[in-house]
């Protein structure tokens, strides 16, 4: 029986703390009116959470309409702990220690060196663990949890990395527990795309939008989808992966995935990069010289100068994607359509062509008018949406709707 009690004071004080989450400055009375219980309740509940370092006051509200007294506001105390968000890529891991309110505190980067393969990698990872946190001299107790982007097919509920297509050997591996083992800090893990969405909606474009879609295009391509305000991770968390819709049914092309003619194939950066080079075999006429290294911001350069060759395949790359994109329109009818990753360097040259080449493939028969935009997010995004990520797993916040759930509404 007593342990029955327990149980239920922990679901009050975790849900107490989830609606002052939500909702800055709320009065000790509002709560009790939402969760219909009692005040002095609430109070003792709320006085734990003041003496945890969780929530603070924060001033006095305006007075009630019959001239009451002003009740005083509570908010949630994001200086309370920290998170450590982490991003492996292809070329760079990336880490940044946030406070909970997701402002980043400090930050390191290590080349990935992604063929020296898992083991050498996640020892990288827990040395520069180590190394953020002797730097910025924060206690290992306040760290509430790691957050950790990845490139590939993850089982974010297990923290199973299933396959990371472009760093050697990275199959099967639980980066969750083996992290969780050598540091003692709870790991939460996902796909750099489903991260980026929460990203874009946190604090990007589709903060009030319902339904939207990121598209990332680099050396792979992925996509997180927001379905009626909720990231959507299908079955095993792994919806999305876009990149390898098979698109060249006849393609000799083998994809990482063991497959042959997946969208990825055809226009990655990679595959663009690969096209060029195989005309300059050929002997076609452009500035590129066949054994140059292709650094991106050079061929965007030579795309806004019309360099024959990259606009014929930069065009090419934009029209494939926009095949891709004009699938996931009408499987998904997302509002918006925003577009994160490399091709970004190409600039709207770029978009328009791929917004043309969406318009074709979609509803012929009906308006076309596909919101499709690139992102305004700024370039340390990824480690903050990672430390948002990490932040509404640890409070559990994360399955429910994120703007309707625990919003105060004004009528009660
Ligand atoms: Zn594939």
């Amino acid at each position: 029986m007593k342990k029955n009690l327990i149980t239920l004071k922990e679901i009050n004080k975790k849900n107490i703390l989830k609606i002052i989450i939500r909702n800055e400055n709320i009065s000790r009375i509002d709560i009790a009116k939402f969760f219909k219980i009692s005040r002095p309740t609430i109070s003792a509940y709320i006085n734990e959470l003041i003496n945890e370092g969780l929530v603070e006051e924060a001033g006095k509200g305006s007075s009630t309409p019959s001239g009451g007294k002003r009740a005083t506001l509570l908010k949630f105390n994001s200086k309370a702990g920290y998170i450590i968000s982490i991003s492996i890529g292809t070329n760079l891991l990336r880490f940044a220690i946030t406070d909970l309110g997701t402002n980043i505190i400090d930050s390191i980067a290590t080349p990935t060196e992604e063929w020296l393969g898992p083991k050498i990698i996640i020892k990288k990872i827990l040395d520069s663990i180590n190394e953020l946190i002797a730097k910025t001299k924060i206690s290992r107790k306040k760290i509430f949890g790691i957050g950790i982007k990845g490139p590939g097919i993850i089982d974010s509920e297990k923290g199973m990395i299933i396959f990371f297509p472009n760093l050697t050997d990275w199959k099967n591996i639980n980066l969750k527990e083996i992290i969780e083992s050598k540091t003692g800090i709870p790991v939460y893990i996902d796909n750099v795309c489903r991260i980026l969405a929460i990203a874009e909606k946190k604090f990007g474009i589709a903060q009030d939008i319902r339904d939207f879609v990121v598209v990332f295009t680099g050396t792979g391509i992925g996509t997180g989808v927001f379905i009626d305000n909720k990231l959507f991770s299908g079955n095993k968390g792994i919806a999305g992966e876009v990149g390898h819709i098979i698109t060249d049914f006849d393609s000799d092309k083998l994809c990482h995935c063991g497959n042959y003619g997946c969208l990825e194939t055809l226009c990655s950066s990679r595959a663009l990069i690969d096209n060029i080079k195989e005309d300059l075999r050929k002997g076609e006429k452009s500035s590129l010289k066949e054994n140059q290294e292709f650094d991106f911001n050079y061929l965007a350069d030579l795309f806004k100068k019309n360099d024959p060759l990259v606009v014929k395949h930069v065009t090419e790359n934009a029209k494939l994607l926009g095949i891709g994109i004009s699938n996931i329109i009408k499987m998904f009818s997302p509002e918006i359509v925003v577009i994160h990753g490399k091709f970004l360097a190409f600039g709207e040259k770029y978009l328009s062509i791929l917004r043309e080449a969406v318009s074709k493939s979609t509803f012929s028969k009906v308006k076309n008018d596909y919101n499709i935009q690139f992102t305004k997010l700024p370039e340390e995004a990824g480690l903050i949406g990672t430390s948002v990520f990490a932040f509404e797993k640890i409070f559990k916040l994360d399955n429910l709707n994120i703007s309707d759930e625990y919003m105060v509404r004004k009528d009660f």
